[in-house]
């Protein structure tokens, strides 16, 4: 469904050619409440169907999505500037996948739940968790994973039985009007999903009666939004920025790590939440891995994102190249040693003053602002370290807490270390990938966030976690009126049998007896009168 406006249209544009993709028409703020209630009036409908029956709609845009692939594909390359196998791996077959198991494991994770009441006073209760949809959900997304991340979003929302505007990113408006249409042309409901595009509706979006946010982008932008929906006591799941170490043991297998930091660093150009922005090598192994490193970095091919070969594309704008210039500057000016990459020229045929080749530095220190700040591009700092627990300690200090990564061969040992590192997510001998398993929760501390998205506890996200709790009514409750001395003695002596020391319940059981009999008495004399 087109969004009805008189605003201008924003434009996409291929950050390799400049060429103009396409455009979609903009929202003007004071209208986004106005899409939202459209949704909601839409969503009832969508919420009495059957967990079975939201499932298949999910199932069959799977199918749309494989019906579709090559075309998402190279929207996906063509406007955010993905290598085209990345555009597969990292956006499109997640995707297939996630929907995949949402439909399969949503109807369970969200059907009603048996609480075991076990205190003997409860006992004639039934109690369950239903999880019922909250209504409309605002997601709010960023452009370095424009499909994967509003996708899953979506899906958990309509699993949850939600209805869902969408405001994708600026620069990538293009695929999130693709994901409602996808949607859409499996069958869900038109005007279910609605996207909102243009200055100004992020924020808008967020003071709308909307009954959580699902926010991804930065650190500043999502505080506010954070504060915005606790001002209005709705719930926000924030997925914020990273500044991920890697960290190389002395026993690690130097082979995968050198190829590990490679993809983990330069992969989607470095421009990746949970990409790796640090490295901690230990010194025992350090040179054969920097030279191994900086061996791929130099080997890896710039050019155009469209074609198979491409390992590097573009920068998304010129804003985010000149936030990586600047920090590679500014490190270099303050003592780091720059052994391979910076700004590049645009390969032959293409149109872009963003192409940056991956670049790999060495003697930074963590007073320079390139191992505080998030880089955002294909730039790996490395820190040679003494150790195991100085490399934990150089990684806990920073203010992110999204990934990291411990690469020993040691799995025990990997464990250990995972343990004491600050973050939502440590993958031993890998990194980043797990956004591509929708089994896998995603999410951070400190700075990097608040919630979860993707797994069972991104569909509970999505739910108001209702507790529904049946009394058959044959006896009423020991506790209500009325209250006299017997009752008191009886709730304390009940303590004392229930919860006392092994050696100590007998004691309570004698002198509780006699209270505990009036108050069951008082129970079944009332009980008999009904
Ligand atoms: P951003 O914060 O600039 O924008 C994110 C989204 O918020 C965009 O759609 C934008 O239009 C919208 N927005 C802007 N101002 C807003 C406001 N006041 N209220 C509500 N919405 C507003 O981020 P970006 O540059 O698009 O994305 C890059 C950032 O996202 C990086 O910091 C990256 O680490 C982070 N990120 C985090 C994750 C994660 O899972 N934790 C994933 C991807 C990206």
């Amino acid at each position: 469904m087109a969004t009805v406006t008189d605003a201008p249209t924003l434009d996409s544009n291929n950050p390799a050619t400049g060429e103009l993709l396409g455009a979609v028409p903009t929202t003007a703020p004071d209208a986004v409440q106005g899409v939202v209630d459209q949704v909601r009036a839409v969503a009832p409908a969508w919420a009495a169907l059957s967990l079975a029956e939201r499932a298949s709609y999910l199932e069959a845009t799977a199918d749309v999505l494989v019906d579709q692939t090559e075309t998402i594909r190279d929207l996906i390359a063509a406007e955010q500037g993905k290598p085209r196998n990345e555009a597969y791996s990292m956006e499109l077959l997640p995707t297939i996948d996630g929907l995949h198991w949402i439909a399969k494991q949503g109807p369970k994770l969200l059907a009603d739940e048996k609480i075991r009441m076990h205190q003997i006073f409860f006992a004639s209760k039934r109690a369950h968790y239903v999880y019922e949809p909250l209504g409309v959900l605002g997601v709010i997304a960023p452009w370095n994973y424009p499909w994967s991340i509003p996708f899953g979003e979506v899906a958990l929302a309509l699993m949850a039985g939600n209805g869902v505007v969408l405001k994708p990113a600026s620069l990538t408006p293009l695929c999130g009007d693709k994901i409602r249409d996808a949607f859409e042309a499996a069958g869900v409901p038109e005007g279910l999903i609605r996207t909102v595009h243009g200055p100004g509706t992020g924020s808008a979006l967020v003071k709308t009666d909307v009954d959580k946010v699902f926010f991804t982008g930065s650190v500043e932008t999502g505080r506010g939004v954070g504060e915005q929906c606790a001002r209005m006591l709705k719930g926000s799941v924030l997925e914020l920025g990273g500044k991920d170490p890697m960290l190389v043991l002395d026993d690690a297998d130097l082979n995968h790590a050198i190829q590990g930091a490679a993809w983990g660093g330069f992969a989607n150009c470095g421009q990746s939440c949970a990409g790796i922005e640090r490295v901690y090598v230990d010194r025992r192994v350090a040179e054969p891995f920097i030279n191994g490193v900086v061996e791929a970095a130099r080997g890896l091919a710039l050019g155009d994102p469209l074609e198979w070969g491409t390992e590097i594309g573009p920068m998304v704008d010129p804003g985010q190249y000149k936030i990586v210039e600047e920090l590679v500057d500014d490190a270099v000016a303050h003592g780091a040693t720059l052994l391979c990459g910076g700004p590049a020229e645009a390969p032959a045929g293409l149109d872009s003053e963003t192409f940056y080749a991956p670049t790999v530095l060495t003697g930074v220190t963590h007073e320079m602002r390139i191992m505080q700040e998030e880089i955002f591009g294909p730039v790996l700092p490395i820190i040679v370290v003494d150790g195991e627990e100085e490399a934990i300690r150089m990684a806990n200090d920073s203010d992110f807490g999204l990934g990291a990564s411990v690469w020993t061969a040691d799995r025990e040992r990997g464990q250990r270390v995972a343990a004491r590192l600050e973050s939502g997510m440590v993958w031993i001998n890998d990194h980043l990938f797990s956004h591509g398993a929708m089994q896998t929760p995603w999410g951070g501390v400190k700075d990097s966030g608040v919630g979860r998205t993707h797994s069972k506890f991104g569909i509970h996200e999505c739910a108001n976690v209702k507790l529904r709790l049946w009394e058959p009514s044959l006896l009423k409750n020991p506790w209500w009126f009325p209250y006299d001395e017997s009752l008191g003695r009886a709730l304390k002596e009940a303590g004392g049998v229930l919860y006392g020391r092994s050696g100590e319940r007998g004691a309570a059981l004698k002198s509780g007896l006699a209270p505990l009999t009036r108050v069951g008495a008082r129970l079944a004399r009332d009980a008999v009168k009904r």
